[in-house]
């Protein structure tokens, strides 16, 4: 049996990491829409580039939420005692994979096979 105490270590750090990243985020959104929101004769230009930044941060956000998301499940999986175990086939996660992506939930294989499926759904 593997020691990953190391790498929940380095989960749990990543997950406060990411949610003060995201209160930040989410401060900066509301700042954005209040604004545009209030100064509905404001320049052109300025408004663009707004909803681009507020474009920007919203794509941020959610990227962030959904490794917060992989970060919650991957400390669920260590607590329930199957972390570094594949979601879909119960294999183990090759430790190198683990060691880069500490919150992967799925092995290299079946990760491809969900990329390939996803591509195909489209
Ligand atoms: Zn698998």
């Amino acid at each position: 049996m593997a020691d990953y105490s190391e790498f929940y270590q380095r989960l749990k750090k990543e997950k406060n990491q990411i949610a003060e990243r995201l209160e930040q985020l989410i401060a900066r959104r509301q700042s954005l829409g209040e604004r545009r929101e209030g100064s509905p004769f404001g320049k052109r230009e300025e408004e663009a580039s707004e909803a681009s930044e507020l474009e920007k941060t919203l794509a941020l956000e959610k990227k962030l939420r959904g490794t917060h998301s992989e970060i919650e499940h991957a400390l669920e999986k260590y607590e329930a005692g199957t972390y570094g175990l594949c979601d879909s086939c119960g294999q183990p996660i090759d430790l190198t994979r683990l060691q880069a992506l500490p919150q992967a939930n799925l092995c290299l294989s079946c990760k491809a096979r969900q990329a390939k499926d996803e591509k195909g759904a489209r």
